[in-house]
Order: structure tokens, then C-alpha cells, then sequence
């Protein structure tokens, strides 16, 4: 008998998890379930598509699934397949994996507006989320206002911002693709609450703002020459620092030298959204308004709760918040491991039945994989996500 992990969330904190759980224990039986029919969580779902870079570290993931005691079972929702009860009776520890999946409210006046989005809704649209398929309209949209200093805020005026050549080699979905390349765009705001000395940008995705080919970047000078707070640790100033600088050199570009213009405009919060236009803060560089069609809040995110009990462990952003980038996770969801092991080895392992429903398993996810990868090679794409929900069962299922 060897002990049974149930791992809840097959995003990068949860493969990462049981990287270091088969590193401790290679023969250890490791249940990596997840809602929806496909694995990878953020990777899949959060990550720009335009960054596909970023989304190459799938293939470590793609190995542990094809370990002899690793099993993939998508399609199962903790909660309503499963309860919480149930999965801890039958297995021997449970990590949670689970992220944060729910945008983070300003609870400003006109926020539930439709032309007001959160990050992650958004997000989801545009990297094929089958719960997030609706779009926003972008027909009339000229005006977009970010909300937010963090990466997210620049995925979103990023992609907002780039060409459909910039975006030909994503794996964006192709009504969200075709939408942006229609939307008649030509002014992006990116609102910070705080001043530049303390955007949480890091310095490749800022920089990388100003390399766009229908896009110029421009912000005021004036509060560039700020110091990064004395207080904070040396790489965090070294950032900072950099992207001082960075911004800089945007203050030298001039705001229409391109079809559209990304404007970082700092120490700036909303108050009120009407429909086309953002009501900020009356000291803010722009006056106490904002032209903005499209408003897209990049604030963060909260997670849904799971219950807190000794043989329950977690990890990513279900432990720490939604902070940190995908590798922050491997150091960290290694040491859950550790604690894992800790906790299994003065316990004999449980015995019982197989409770897991029937699930989409690896199988499964790879006919979705080749069937989305043969369709995004046709059009020289990485891949072509399928979208809805009953078309990823059937082709899981061999349909
Ligand atoms: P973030 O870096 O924490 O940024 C959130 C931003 O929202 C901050 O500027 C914050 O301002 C602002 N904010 C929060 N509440 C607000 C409010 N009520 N009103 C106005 N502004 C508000 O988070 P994120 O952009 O969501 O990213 C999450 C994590 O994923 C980060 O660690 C990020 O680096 C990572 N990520 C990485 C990449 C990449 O590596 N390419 C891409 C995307 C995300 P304050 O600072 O004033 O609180």
C-alpha cells in the first residue's frame, strides 16, 4: 500500500506540487484533478497568449503526466462531483491548488456597467476560457482605460495595443482576435493609483511596451525622477529603478506618432464609471476625467474559500494571494511538498475505493491537444483552442 494525494487544481502550483511530492516518493499515488476538461490552469487561461514563451513550461508539466502514478481527472468539480468530506476520507493528504479566480472589485459607482470589465473575465475571452466566452464589444471602442500597475494591466493594453501580425503567432481565439483588429483603438490609458516609484510592472513587460508596431507608449515626466521606496529589498529597487528609466524614455515619445497610444498616466484612481467616460481623481495629470469606451480593472483577485484542516495543504495562490510569477511557485509548492511528506510518513495509508468520478484523464486531454495543435498548425498558429464546454468533452471522449 502506498499513500494517495488528491492535488485540486492542475495549474502550475499544483504541478509543481507534485513535482516535488514524485521527487520525495517516486511510487506515491497522485490524483491531479481539475474543474475543467483541460490542465494548466493559468497557463492556459491567465496567461497572455501573445506570450507563448511564458506558456512553453507546460512541457515540464506534460512529463509528470506521463508518470505511471500520476493520474489527470478533469472535468470534476470539488463541491459538486466530489465534496470536500469525501475527497479527504479517501485520500491521505490534499493539496489545494485551486488559484484566484474571481476579479477583485473597486466598489466605485458604475462598476457592474457593461462596458466595465475584470481582468480575469477578459482575460479568459481572449485565451479561450469555455466559462468566459461571451465578448466584450469592441465595434465603437476608441478609448480604453486599465486599471491597475501590475503585469496584468500590461497583458491587457499589450494585446489590446498590438497589430493582428504581432498577435498571428498566438494562440489568441479568433473572434477575440478579429474583434481587437476591428475595434477602431486609438488611446489606452493605463491608470496607476500611486505614483511610478511603486508599479509592480517587472521590467521586460514594461519595456516591451514600447516595441510595439502600431503602438506608441508616452507618459508626463513629471514625477519620473521619484526614488523606489529606501524601505523596500534591493531587487525590488533595482526594478523599480529600471522602470523609472523605462518610463523615461516613453516621456520622449510624442502621443499619436503611431495609430494608437499607450498613456501611463500615475497617481490617478477612478471614482465613477459612466458609459464612455471614467471619473478619476480631480488632482490626476488628465483633470478629473477620462474618455474610456472599454474600462478593464486590473486589480487583482480572490479565490474561492476550501476548508482548513490539518491533511489539507496549500499552495500558489490559494496559499499566498495572487501575487508572483509561475516559477515564484516551484521553490515554494517543493516546501509544501516537504510538509506533505512530513505529514504521510508516521500514517499508514488509507485504503478504499477508487472515489474519483469518471473523468477526462490524460488520454483525453492529449486528443484535445492534438486536435487543437493540428488545427493551430493549418494556419501556422500554436494552436486553435476549442471554446465550449460539450465540444472539449466529446473530443476528450474520442467523439
Ligand atoms: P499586481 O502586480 O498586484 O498589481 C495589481 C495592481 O492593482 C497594483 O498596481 C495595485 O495598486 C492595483 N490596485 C489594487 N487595488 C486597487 C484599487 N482598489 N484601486 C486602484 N488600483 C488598485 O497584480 P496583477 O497585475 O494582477 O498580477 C498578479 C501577479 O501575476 C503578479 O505577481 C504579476 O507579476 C504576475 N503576472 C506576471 C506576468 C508576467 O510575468 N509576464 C503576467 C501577468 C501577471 P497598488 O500597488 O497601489 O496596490
Amino acid at each position: 500500500m502506498t499513500h494517495r494525494v488528491a492535488i485540486v487544481g492542475a495549474g502550475p502550483s499544483g504541478f509543481y506540487a507534485a513535482d516535488g511530492l514524485l521527487r520525495a516518493k517516486p511510487d506515491l499515488h497522485i490524483d491531479v484533478i481539475d474543474r475543467l476538461p483541460t490542465p494548466y490552469g493559468l497557463v492556459r487561461a491567465g496567461v497572455a497568449p501573445d506570450h507563448q514563451g511564458t506558456k512553453a513550461v507546460v512541457r515540464q508539466f506534460d512529463r509528470l503526466l506521463a508518470q505511471p502514478d500520476l493520474r489527470f481527472a478533469g472535468n470534476i468539480e470539488i463541491g459538486r462531483d466530489l465534496s470536500w468530506d469525501e475527497l479527504s476520507a479517501a485520500y491521505d493528504a490534499v493539496i489545494v491548488a485551486t488559484g484566484m479566480v474571481i476579479d477583485k472589485k473597486l466598489g466605485v459607482p458604475g462598476e457592474d456597467l457593461p462596458h466595465v470589465w475584470g481582468s480575469w473575465r477578459l482575460v479568459g475571452w481572449l485565451n479561450g476560457h469555455p466559462d468566459y466566452r461571451q465578448a466584450p464589444d469592441l465595434s465603437q471602442v476608441k478609448s480604453v482605460a486599465v486599471i491597475g500597475n501590475g503585469n496584468v494591466a500590461l497583458d491587457v493594453a499589450r494585446v489590446l495595443a498590438k497589430s493582428a501580425e504581432e498577435m498571428a503567432k498566438s494562440d489568441i481565439v479568433a473572434e477575440a482576435g478579429a474583434a481587437i483588429a476591428h475595434a477602431p483603438i486609438t488611446d489606452i490609458h493605463v491608470i496607476g493609483r500611486r505614483g511610478p516609484e511603486h508599479a509592480s510592472f517587472t521590467n521586460n513587460e514594461l519595456a516591451e511596451m514600447g516595441r510595439l508596431a502600431r503602438t506608441v507608449a508616452v507618459t508626463d515626466a513629471k514625477g519620473l525622477d521619484a526614488m523606489p521606496p529606501a524601505s523596500d529589498p534591493t531587487p525590488e529597487r533595482l526594478r523599480k529603478t529600471k522602470n523609472l528609466e523605462i518610463l523615461k524614455g516613453f516621456a520622449n515619445n510624442k502621443p499619436g506618432a503611431k495609430p494608437v497610444t499607450v498613456h501611463f498616466v500615475f497617481n490617478t484612481a477612478p471614482v465613477a464609471f459612466r458609459p464612455g467616460e471614467v471619473d478619476v481623481t480631480p488632482n490626476s495629470v488628465v483633470g478629473g476625467k477620462l474618455k474610456a469606451d472599454l474600462v478593464v480593472t486590473c486589480i487583482g483577485y480572490t479565490g474561492q474559500d476550501f476548508p482548513r484542516r490539518d491533511d489539507v495543504f496549500a499552495v500558489g495562490w490559494a496559499k499566498r494571494g495572487p501575487t508572483g510569477t509561475i516559477p515564484t511557485n516551484r521553490a515554494e509548492s517543493h516546501a509544501v511538498a516537504q510538509q506533505v511528506m512530513a505529514w504521510l510518513k508516521p500514517r499508514d495509508p488509507k485504503s478504499g475505493p477508487d472515489v474519483l468520478p469518471i473523468a477526462i484523464d490524460a488520454a483525453g486531454w492529449h486528443r484535445i491537444d492534438k486536435h487543437e495543435v493540428a488545427a493551430g498548425s493549418a494556419q501556422g498558429r500554436p494552436r486553435v483552442k476549442l471554446t465550449d464546454w460539450q465540444a472539449l468533452l466529446d473530443v476528450a471522449q474520442g467523439g
